[in-house]
């Protein structure tokens, strides 16, 4: 079941001199031995991780300070097939649980032992070794420090590019042996700029997925498909409180089309992230109108509340709970709010 090879890796955007100076020194096979990426949810982590590996990995001519993107090397990385490139990764959904082990919570400690057994056992095929570990603050402290061993002594030419949202979680020892990089979200020229290339045709949709990303391209992307824009609906008809529906009838509206339970969880996701977005937005204006008063008396804030019940419901889909359960005890928040 091997996906056709993208045509190229896709280049982070917006990024600063810091990214730059790595991305010298990878090319170079110079960079600091571990880097730790840093980023909220959907700021482009993984692209920047992906990038920084195919500049350890290119080995075209064309660039000395960037990756080419479009060589063997970095099209393997693109399409997540490169030798030299170890994923240590959370299961996606439940599916991939079923089929390759592992869990939708947790980085595995056997994940771990299983990549350094394997970079003990096969010598460099290309020009170094590149561990990706794709949100690494949902590794248990044990599992922290059994790749302590691997931060300590990788081995010849042999990065390790950690990813997280939540540096926070990662063990001292592990953050002060890497170098830090955090990740800027995209400004909304930079954004416009790439949904008008990306979308050409999707132009009336632009501004309102602008709105909703927070920053993030992965965000705008996904908020101006057809399913988007009709979840979008039925989140501004909830918040402006003229929706007939209520809580079950609501969930019932956005799962529907979904077939099976994993389309079901996605479109929830989908739904909870663009009412999240909304909240955020309604938040944002509300403190702006507030001006510099942090508390306006008498006027209790319901958002920040519901905002909290909409990001539980998302963590709520990861575990075996039924998509219109998590989103009815969802949305049955916002029936009981003023
Ligand atoms: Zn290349």
């Amino acid at each position: 079941m091997s996906e056709p090879a993208p045509a190229r890796l896709p280049m982070p955007l917006g990024q600063g001199v810091t990214f730059a100076r790595l991305l010298q020194q990878a090319r170079r096979l110079q960079m600091h031995h571990a880097v730790l990426i840093e980023g909220q949810q959907g700021t482009g982590k993984s692209t920047v991780a992906d990038w920084l590996a195919a500049a350890l990995l290119c080995r075209s001519e064309l660039d000395p300070d960037t990756p080419c993107g479009i060589c063997r090397d970095c099209r393997r990385v693109a399409a997540g097939q490169h030798p030299d490139v170890h994923v240590i990764a959370r299961a996606a959904d439940e599916q991939q649980v079923e089929e390759f082990g592992g869990s939708v919570h947790v980085i595995r400690i056997d994940q771990v032992r299983a990549v350094q057994v394997a970079l003990g056992r096969a010598a460099v095929e290309g020009r170094a070794r590149v561990v990706v570990i794709r949100d690494a603050h949902t590794m248990e402290e044990e599992t922290q420090n059994a790749l302590l061993k691997t931060l300590e002594e990788p081995g010849p030419d042999t990065f390790l590019v950690v990813e997280t949202a939540k540096p926070e979680q990662m063990l001292p020892t592990i953050r002060s042996r890497a170098q830090r990089l955090g990740v800027r979200p995209l400004d909304d020229a930079t954004l416009r700029a790439e949904l008008r290339r990306r979308l050409p045709t999707a132009g009336n949709l632009h501004e309102r997925a602008i709105a909703l990303a927070g920053g993030s391209l992965g965000r705008a992307l996904q908020a101006c498909t057809e399913q988007a824009v009709r979840l979008h609906d039925l989140v501004s008809a909830m918040l402006a409180g003229n929706n007939p529906l209520r809580a079950v009838a609501t969930a019932r509206a956005a799962l529907e089309g979904a077939t099976g339970r994993t389309q079901a969880v996605a479109q929830a996701r989908l739904f909870l992230a663009l009412l999240a977005a909304e909240l955020r937005l309604r938040l944002q204006r509300h403190l702006a109108a507030a001006g510099d008063c942090a508390y306006v008396a008498g006027h209790p804030e319901p958002w920040s509340t519901l905002l909290e019940h909409t990001l539980a419901a998302h963590q709520d889909l990861d575990l075996r709970i039924p998509p219109d359960q998590v989103l009815t005890a969802c949305l049955l928040q916002y029936d009981a709010a003023p």
